[in-house]
């Protein structure tokens, strides 16, 4: 919608209302995210539009019961329990510490929970991808974009990635499909693409 642009927003009446209401606003604010992003960046979108408060999860049931619970577990075993980027695996016990499953093609744009659709990632690299900092290319290389900066762990944790190829999955059917990381590409990455490295 940017790209064309396109603006949306409230009628006066609407945004009067939740001017002055302001559990109305969180909720309201709340519903748009859960509809429209994953989880992981809602804060940042808050952060970022200036609302205070906090992206507690308010899913409704039914909502809840369209997310297919074996997609975490489907897709932590596609790659062996590892970050398909980074190769990061910590456990407590036999528990996974901030190993995630990650969506390429966001559940809120009606992806599919299947393995080519989705990428065991640590917390750290599940959250650059779903706020575009990387993308996945069309062949299945790490690509960082050139606006991401930082210290500290940045070279090593991050920038290091960039043309490195992802972990390969235990069956080359799961491997991201192009239509998904396209996608991506096309919606959050937040870089230029194109050039192959
Ligand atoms: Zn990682």
């Amino acid at each position: 919608m940017r790209d064309k642009h396109i603006e949306v927003g409230f009628t006066q009446e609407v945004y009067d209302l939740l001017k002055t209401n302001p559990v109305l606003l969180q909720e309201v604010a709340m519903q748009l995210l859960e509809d429209n992003f994953p989880l992981s960046v809602h804060q940042d979108i808050l952060d970022e539009v200036g609302l205070d408060f906090e992206a507690i999860p308010q899913l409704s049931p039914q909502k809840r019961t369209k997310r297919d619970p074996s997609f975490r577990r489907l897709i932590l075993e596609a790659y062996d329990y590892r970050c398909a980027i980074c190769n990061f695996s910590v456990r407590m016990e036999n528990t996974p510490i901030a190993l995630e499953a990650a969506h390429i093609k966001w559940f809120q744009a009606g992806s599919p929970d299947i393995e080519s659709n989705g990428l065991a990632l640590c917390s750290l690299h599940h959250k650059l991808l779903d706020r575009g900092a990387l993308a996945i290319s069309n062949e299945q290389k790490i690509v960082i974009s050139e606006k991401v900066n930082g210290h500290g762990g940045f070279q090593n944790w991050v920038l290091n990635f960039d043309g490195k190829p992802l972990l390969k999955p235990r069956n080359t059917l799961y491997s991201p499909k192009t239509e998904f990381t396209n996608w991506h590409i096309r919606e959050v990455f937040q870089g230029r693409y194109g050039v192959s490295k």
